[in-house]
């Protein structure tokens, strides 16, 4: 990989031979390294945020089966979009890509924008993808800084860096030539040998590099950052059947799990509150049943104890307004409509799915 020297540069020349040689022998191959489609590599960046990569292989290529190009996607109905990204995480992501395709068609004929400037415009598209698609889709010179970036820069200089140190010194270092791989390198590093914990320093391309080794405690950089605390949440929710169908209700757009269909339930009240959610949301009167068992969810800053309860359906029309977003579903509709990972676990204690 050929490249120029950039002054204030700390890790020379030496650094960038030596690790671009070991990721072009240790590269893993997965499927988005395979192209240099720019729809592709947009959909990879954009799903392993926050997963890992073993999570991410299937669901990449089930969606691109589905949504093969940016038209496709722009075109599809959000609740496509949403069931096939269930069970991901982080629905927001999702929604923003679909978006964004519609942006692209519209403004872009279809085309992502090459300029750093018009990707940014995107829904969902921050710093970091803006210099993924830059250097790994269009081959200019573009930095990216993820969490692995900033761990591997972290114990090589055995001290933690500010984000804006982080990204100037990924600046500095990005070659003219290959700054794709480049980048990739630095990341892959991170994820398969530079480790949160244990770091395979044995393996490392670098160790004569890095003062955290040469200190001893590798482990020891960067601090921990300051975890968010955990809140409890303690949830009800109820199934509804009607001639074999089973209630669900669809959250609003924006928010946790925006978008998706569940059962209606009610956080932290009882089960009055939750026929009164039941009533008001869609219509349906109903009265409390047995219950059918518990389950924990995990959020990123939540814990939730769910209970889900049998609700003996009552009658009522099921309302049509604003708020109702509702409907009786088969079990075809349960295979068709975007259903989080919780409602599925939520189902499967009123019939295995
Ligand atoms: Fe990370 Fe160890 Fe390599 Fe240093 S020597 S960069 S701590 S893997």
């Amino acid at each position: 990989m050929d490249r120029r020297p950039h002054r204030g540069e700390v890790l020379g020349e030496a650094f960038v031979s030596r690790l671009a040689g070991w990721y072009a022998a240790a590269r893993r191959d997965l499927p988005w390294r395979r192209t240099r489609d720019p729809y592709r590599i947009w959909l990879s960046e954009t799903m392993l945020q926050q997963t890992r990569v073993d999570v991410v292989v299937p669901y990449y290529e089930r969606f691109l089966a589905r949504f093969p190009d940016v038209g496709a996607l722009a075109a599809a109905d959000e609740a496509d979009v949403l069931r096939e990204w269930a069970g991901l995480g982080y629905y927001a992501r999702a929604r923003n890509l679909h978006r964004a395709a519609a942006a692209v068609v519209r403004d872009h004929s279809g085309e992502l924008p090459r300029e750093a400037g018009a990707l940014a415009e995107l829904p969902g598209v921050g710093r970091y993808t803006v210099g993924a698609l830059r250097s790994i889709a269009f081959g200019q010179r573009a930095a990216v800084v993820d969490g692995n970036v900033k761990r591997v820069f972290a114990r090589l200089r055995a001290r933690n860096l500010s984000d804006t140190e982080v990204w100037r010194l990924a600046e500095s270092m990005v070659p003219d030539a290959a700054p794709g791989d480049w980048n990739q390198a630095l990341m892959e590093l991170g994820a398969t040998v530079c480790t949160p914990r244990k770091p395979s320093c044995l393996l490392c391309p670098v160790t004569s590099f890095c003062a955290a080794l040469a200190q001893g405690e590798p482990e020891r950089f960067p601090a921990p950052a300051k975890r968010a605390a955990v809140r409890a949440v303690r949830a009800l929710a109820g199934v509804v059947t009607r001639r074999g169908r089973v209630l669900l209700v669809r959250r609003p757009s924006r928010g946790l799990l925006g978008g998706l269909w569940e059962l209606p339930n009610v956080e932290g009240g009882d089960g009055s509150a939750l026929l009164r959610e039941v009533f008001e949301r869609t219509g349906v009167r109903a009265s409390r049943g047995p219950s059918l068992g518990r389950l924990r969810h995990q959020f990123t800053h939540r814990d939730l104890a769910l209970e889900v309860v049998r609700l003996e359906d009552a009658g009522g029309r099921l309302a049509r307004g604003a708020r109702a977003a509702a409907r009786f579903c088969s079990a075809a509709d349960l295979e068709r409509l975007p259903l989080s990972r919780l409602a599925k676990k939520a189902l499967a204690l009123h019939r295995p799915m």
